[in-house]
């Protein structure tokens, strides 16, 4: 009986022995990873090169890992760097707590945040492993200019940043919203 199963044993290992190797030559050579390969994140711009994020924190909030640092800041009229009342100041990722299991992207309300499919993340040190706002944001398409915008040069380019009817949005200020909360109806509004 014994000698029946150690023939089927070496019988796997004689058929293996006939099949090609499937080494890949790496990093020389780099196979495709599936389309939703869960890599390298990605803080995302509009067209324009406004940034997407609006530094709510709802990423670093549903992250299991506490991989994520998020400070909000107020953008102004004169200094806009999102559609939003706010924006990220500072964002970090930590690549030595990620798991990449992809819930930051997920609670994410602008789509601000992503994930490519760039895997080949591993650093010498766990500081080179923390990821800064200017490594994680897209690079800006020719030509456009780098935030800060001004409000009367968004709102020239009448851009619907965030869908539905409204064909240009209010970019009221976060220093006009807190004006309106407090005098309702006086706030200027930017468009
Ligand atoms: S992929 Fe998961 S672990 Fe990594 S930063 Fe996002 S939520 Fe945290
Ligand atoms: S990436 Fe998304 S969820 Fe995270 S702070 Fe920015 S807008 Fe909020």
């Amino acid at each position: 009986m014994a000698l029946v199963e150690i023939l089927r044993g070496l019988s796997v290992t004689a058929r293996n022995m006939l099949r090609r190797p499937v080494t890949t030559q790496y990093p020389e050579q780099k196979k495709p990873t599936s389309p939703r390969y869960h890599g390298r994140h990605l803080l995302n711009r509009y067209e324009d090169g406004l940034e997407k994020c609006i530094g709510c924190e709802l990423c670093a909030w549903a992250c299991p890992a506490d991989a994520i640092f998020v400070q909000g800041a107020d953008n102004s009229p004169t200094a806009r760097y999102s559609p939003g009342e706010r924006y990220a100041i500072d964002y970090q990722i930590s690549y030595a707590r990620c798991i990449f299991c992809g819930l930051c992207i997920e609670a994410c309300p602008t789509r601000a945040l992503t994930m490519t499919t760039e895997y080949e993340l591993a650093r010498p040190s766990r500081e080179a492993l923390v990821f800064t706002k200017e490594m994680l944001l897209a690079p800006l398409q020719n030509g456009v200019k780098p935030p800060p915008h001004t409000d009367e040069e968004v709102r020239a380019r009448g851009i619907n940043y965030y869908g539905g009817p409204q064909a240009t949005p209010v970019l009221a200020s976060a220093e006009a919203a807190r004006s309106n909360e407090e005098h309702p109806g006086t706030a200027r509004r930017s468009h």
